[in-house]
């Protein structure tokens, strides 16, 4: 069967706007929605048709390819022969249709005009929005106050949310008759059933709105950026979420507003490793300063400190500079920065480095112990933490 041309089955110019395809596929799907066209199959291929168009001229790339090549040119982005209604799992099946179709479409169109079809009762209640934040070590220690930018859906300023014409009214749904649900027969093999589901003519709403808001399509809001400024509590991680109720998408038609989700990233530190709500940094010394001990100064997360490397300390050593790493998120106890020392070897040695060095390894007092298995647990004294600072 030849298929065809999409803006004809939609009505449409081919110059058409992404809301005019929007608003005659809106008309056509529920003219054609098998809810109300009970054991209709020429409805039923009229739907998937006109789903199958609007998928395709709603999409940049596809119609592009469309409009130059025809049906044609979209055998490559699904398979041979163009769009497959099996594309779509589970297809015969139409709640399972819907919700492939709400999942592809992002819940728009289709989450609009039908809301929740397995759920039952429908909430206009805005999406909630979910915003990354990337934080540097010295922020999540120390909390900080962060501005982020949004773009989100508000309510309308021109019909105030309503989604009507100004001077206009919503009208009573025919279909439910201002319920918002509908009682609907099936037959099975058990016998008959009686189903109530939320009306799809008005979604539930029990109101239509015969003249939208030329400014938001009916919808009741629109896309606004916005400013946001979160606190962020010192001690947080990867992971965590501070949920900025009500800052969220507003609700369709003057809904309540969902909430934003503020997640925290961590930014990788160059000098730190966290574990925790400890922090390791690796300090490089030279032989004579572990042999013989020394005064150095380490950054630490709220600037440089001086610690002592008492003589004789052993590579692998870790000191323990209490209180200076992350505090715990509403606790009372901070991390500590742990100091891992680590003897650095010269790679090259002047003249006399080299004589001195030699002169040291035929003294009995620089030979280390026997090695081994177990032998850092032989010399876990010298090795373990203790405190510094
Ligand atoms: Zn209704
Ligand atoms: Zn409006």
């Amino acid at each position: 069967m030849a298929k065809r041309d999409y803006y004809e089955i939609l009505g449409l110019e081919r110059n058409a706007s992404e809301d005019e395809v929007k608003k005659s596929y809106r008309k056509y799907a529920l003219k054609y929605h098998p809810d109300r066209n009970q054991d209709n199959p020429e409805a039923e291929e009229k739907f998937k048709e006109g789903a199958e168009a609007y998928e395709v001229l709603m999409d940049p790339n596809k119609r592009q390819t469309y409009d130059q090549f025809g049906h044609e040119g979209l055998g490559g982005p699904f398979r041979r022969g163009g769009f497959q209604w099996s594309d779509f799992s589970h297809a015969g099946d139409f709640q399972d249709i819907f919700s492939n179709l709400d999942e592809i479409f992002g819940g728009g169109i289709f989450g609009d005009l039908f809301g929740s079809r397995r759920g039952g009762r429908r909430s206009n209640r805005g999406e909630d929005l979910r915003v990354t934040l990337a934080l540097t070590l010295e922020e999540i220690a120390e909390g900080t106050p962060k501005t982020i930018k949004l773009t989100r859906l508000e309510s309308c300023e021109a019909c105030g949310g309503s989604g009507t014409r100004r001077g206009s009214e919503p009208v009573t749904c025919e279909t439910c008759g201002g319920v918002g649900q509908v009682r609907q027969a099936t037959r099975s093999l058990f016998g008959q059933f009686v189903n109530v589901t939320t009306c799809p003519q008005c979604n539930g709403n029990g109101q239509i709105i015969r003249d939208p808001c030329s400014s938001c399509g009916g919808e009741g809001r629109a896309k606004k950026q916005v400013n946001l400024t979160v606190d962020i509590p010192a001690g947080v991680s990867e992971g965590n979420y501070i949920p900025l109720r009500g800052q969220g998408n507003s609700g369709p038609k003057g809904g309540p507003a969902g909430d934003c989700l503020v997640y925290i990233e961590e930014k990788e530190h160059d000098a730190f490793e966290r574990h925790g709500n400890d922090i390791v940094y690796d300090l490089p010394v030279s032989f004579s300063q572990a042999a013989l001990g020394d005064e150095v100064e380490v950054p630490t997360l709220t600037g440089r400190a001086r610690m002592t490397i008492p003589g004789g300390t052993q590579s692998g050593k870790i000191f323990r500079m209490r209180g200076k790493g992350i505090p715990e998120v509403n606790g009372y106890r901070t991390g500590d920065q742990l100091v891992r020392v680590l003897v650095w070897t010269p790679l090259k040695l002047g003249k006399r480095e080299e004589a001195l060095l030699r002169e040291l390894g035929e003294l009995d007092n620089g030979k280390p112990p026997e090695g081994g298995k177990g032998f850092f647990d032989k010399v876990k004294e010298v090795l373990g933490g203790s405190s510094a600072g």
